[in-house]
């Protein structure tokens, strides 16, 4: 469960990793309006300029939680988004404040990362700030283009060895069935994310993250309104388990330490390796699921 100091604003939202991380806001809303999400549609985006409330809101933390605090979670949709001086003064304060901290993260849009310099970058890091999650969605830029996502595979390219560069840990997912169910672009949208994941892998032995998740459209956005019209058409579960395998099948099999995980609610089969160690036990599993369609999560339970 989350540690909360009545400081958010609600809906709020977080990776399912950080479930026991102190969550502390210090944005509202997002950036950005991608056209398949909702998450923050209530909210108009702005930064919390009083960074002493901020500071309290950590420090009532140590009151109400003592040592508990392992995590800390910056809210909300990107608030990678602020200044570096931010980031770093608000994440020094949380280690100082909770001894037994670990990891300080926060969601991403490249962006974000690509505007600051690799100096900024590196003492974002040095301050004890670990980890990004990046929503990268597809590597086609056609798609990325179509669902309003501002930024482009050779932006994501340069964010994740920005971080890989400074040492913080780059998390980034995909999302399956973004292309809709036309077969060609469908495939396009796998291969350009396979050759994408590719050139995010880091120079180094280091430990990075991707999480695909499949495509669910809820009111309120613009796909929603372009499947009422038949401008969007949803990819059947067998394309979705077809997209997930041609994106495995065309990563490198030369990948290292790229921790693979398909444990969000919204998939199908959950997968969890690394790629490419487990690339062909993870390519057997979705090819018995293709053929075999009771091994995959019913949609009453993939909680979209
Ligand atoms: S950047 Fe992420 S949180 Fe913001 S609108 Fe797009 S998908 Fe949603």
């Amino acid at each position: 469960m989350n540690l909360v100091v009545g400081n958010l604003v609600d809906p709020v939202f977080r990776p399912p990793s950080e479930w026991d991380a102190l969550l502390i806001a210090i944005t509202n809303g997002c950036t950005r309006k991608c056209t398949f999400c909702s998450m923050y549609r209530s909210k108009t985006f702005s930064i919390r300029k009083n960074i002493e409330e901020i500071k309290k809101d950590i420090k009532l933390a140590g009151v109400i939680y003592g040592n508990r605090v392992r995590k800390v979670f910056f809210e909300d949709g990107n608030a990678f988004v602020v200044k570096p001086e931010i980031l770093i003064e608000l994440t020094e304060y949380c280690y100082k404040i909770h001894p037994n901290l670990k990891k300080v993260s926060a969601y991403a849009h490249a962006k974000d990362i690509t505007k600051k310099s690799d100096d900024d970058l590196k003492r974002i890091a040095d301050s004890g700030f670990t980890m990004v999650y990046v929503g990268i969605e597809s590597g086609d830029d056609d798609v990325l283009k179509a669902c309003n996502k501002g930024t482009t595979q050779d932006e994501f390219t340069l964010a994740a060895q920005k971080c890989h560069k400074a040492g913080i840990s780059w998390s980034g997912i995909f999302l399956l069935g973004l292309a809709g169910n036309d077969p060609e672009k469908s495939r396009k949208h796998a291969i350009e994310s396979a050759k994408s994941i590719d050139r995010m892998a880091p120079p180094t032995l280091i430990n990075w993250y991707i999480s695909p998740l499949t495509l669910g459209i809820t009111p309120g956005t613009e796909l929603w309104t372009q499947r009422s019209t038949g401008e969007f058409q949803p990819c059947s579960s067998t394309q979705i388990l077809e997209e997930l395998y041609t994106m495995i099948e065309y990563t490198s099999d030369d990948l290292q330490k790229c921790i693979f995980n398909t444990n969000h609610a919204s998939n199908y089969l959950n997968l969890k390796g690394e790629l490419s160690r487990d690339k062909n036990k993870f390519l057997e599993i979705i090819e018995t699921a293709i053929k075999n369609p009771n091994m995959c999560r019913p949609d009453y339970i993939r909680g979209l």
